[in-house]
């Protein structure tokens, strides 16, 4: 999306073309039945994700990790529970689909390496966000959150390093929040970045709530 005005870029880095226009319903249909890394993944594909047509707020994060792939359910983890601290909500109002769309860079757990979970296979922005960015049109705030959601959304605004982009966080305007990952693997990210608890998630808080206060 182009960072200042909040809408999505044309050509995000990553999307080589676009599915032919399909309904909502349908195309979320042909990603929970994807395939296509297969063999690569080290669990049969399960693709996660929340979407509908009339969502305002879109979590753009980046790929289930071990406890979503087993339950299905994305951001059902720790770092769930950290999201929706700092988003201010509970989990009735986060996994409201009707208002909160999550979409991340891959919709399958890509499996785990020495340092953590594995980076979101390409492919799969890829080959379905193009398609599925048409269809989610209300949007008013997207959280882009990790480094390979910011420097695929946000492309050449992007910082060099996740730290100094969401330190820029008031540059991307009303409608984007770059955001740190919350899993507990950033704990010594937070400690060392006090200011992102004291002036970014009140900012979360704030930007959210506008949004779920937003009536058709
Ligand atoms: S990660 Fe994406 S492209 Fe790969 S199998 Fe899962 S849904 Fe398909």
């Amino acid at each position: 999306m182009s960072a200042r005005s909040g809408v999505w870029n044309e050509r995000p880095p990553g999307i080589i073309r676009a599915l032919p226009m399909t309904r909502l319903n349908e195309l979320v249909t042909r990603i929970r039945a994807c395939r296509l890394c297969e063999a690569e993944l080290p669990n049969a594909p399960r693709p996660v994700l929340q979407v509908s047509a009339s969502a305002r707020i879109l979590v753009a994060g980046q790929a289930p990790g071990r406890l979503v792939h087993l339950s299905g359910v994305p951001f059902d983890d720790p770092s769930g529970d950290r999201l929706r601290e700092w988003m201010g909500i509970d989990r009735e109002v986060f996994y409201d689909a009707g208002r909160i769309a999550i979409v991340p860079m891959a919709f399958c757990y890509p499996g785990t390496g020495p340092n953590g979970d594995l980076p979101p296979p390409p492919r799969c922005a890829a080959t379905w966000h193009g398609a599925l960015r048409p269809k989610l049109r209300k949007l008013g705030l997207t959280l882009v959150i990790g480094l390979h959601a910011q420097r695929h959304w946000l492309g050449e605004q992007a910082e060099d390093t996740l730290t100094a982009t969401v330190a820029a966080w008031e540059r991307f305007g009303p409608a984007v929040l770059p955001l740190p990952h919350p899993s507990p693997r950033n704990n010594r990210w937070f400690q060392h970045n006090p200011w992102f608890e004291r002036d970014v998630v009140p900012e979360v808080r704030r930007r959210v709530a506008a949004q779920l206060a937003v009536s058709d």
